[in-house]
């Protein structure tokens, strides 16, 4: 069950500020339907398996987010239709983006994932590591990334009360998203800065968001 109260009140807080994507992982093709009806055509997946099924039933013009942790081996299932994966957080992955681009004749579009959280668990990448991605592909040239678009930057704050906290990793994920939306490369064009979940949407908005992913506040609690 949809709650379109919620639904409506985050449209209307959002204000065009951000993007909404509307997280259903684990929720039925049903529940989607509510809120596609409402006119929502973003929505955001963690699992290939669960995506593949969910895309062959739902209407096509679905702009399906891909924002769990991906396997390099799974690519190939998503590339032929997948909008936006936002957790590339290695230079394998990026590259077989690349391949699967390529096979599909298609450019994706992706994000890098930034590790800014405080927990251990999460993944992504650290600073270091992001700047020398970003180096491997300015350095790469375009034919070696011609299939592959890198759109901007995700990342998910610390699971926290502490709102001082929080706001801060907001903070660093945007003043990274700043540094590199200039770097020099045909493959590089920042315009999505992805922050923001059920919990701490409106501070990420507040920190500069453009792209917020909210499942539980529309869907309900997980199982
Ligand atoms: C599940 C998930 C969300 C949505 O979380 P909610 O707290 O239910 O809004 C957002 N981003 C990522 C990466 C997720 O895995």
């Amino acid at each position: 069950m949809v709650n379109k109260e919620n639904y409506h009140q985050l449209i209307n807080e959002l204000d065009g500020k951000a993007t909404l994507v509307a997280v259903s992982k684990f929720k039925t093709a049903e529940d989607i339907m509510e809120l596609y009806q409402l006119g929502q055509r973003d929505f955001g997946e963690n699992y290939v398996q669960e995506l593949m099924e969910k895309q062959l039933l739902l209407p096509k013009d679905i702009r399906w987010h891909f924002i769990g942790h991906l396997q390099s081996n799974k690519i190939k299932f998503i590339a032929p239709f997948i909008q936006l994966v936002e957790s590339i957080d290695s230079l394998k992955l990026l590259g077989e983006l690349q391949k699967q681009a390529k096979k599909a004749n298609r450019v994706i579009s992706c994000l890098l994932q930034v590790h800014i959280a405080s927990e251990e668990t999460k993944f992504g990448l650290d600073e270091n590591e992001l700047q020398e991605l970003i180096a491997a592909v300015v350095n790469g040239g375009e034919e070696e990334w011609r299939q592959i678009s890198i759109t901007g930057l995700m990342g998910m704050a610390s699971f926290s009360d502490d709102e001082r906290q929080v706001r801060t990793e907001f903070r660093k994920l945007k003043t990274l998203y700043d540094t590199y939306s200039g770097s020099s490369s045909g493959s590089i064009h920042f315009s999505t800065l992805s922050m923001g979940m059920s919990g701490d949407y409106s501070l990420a908005v507040e920190e500069g968001s453009t792209e917020v992913r909210v499942g539980s506040l529309l869907f309900g609690k997980r199982s």
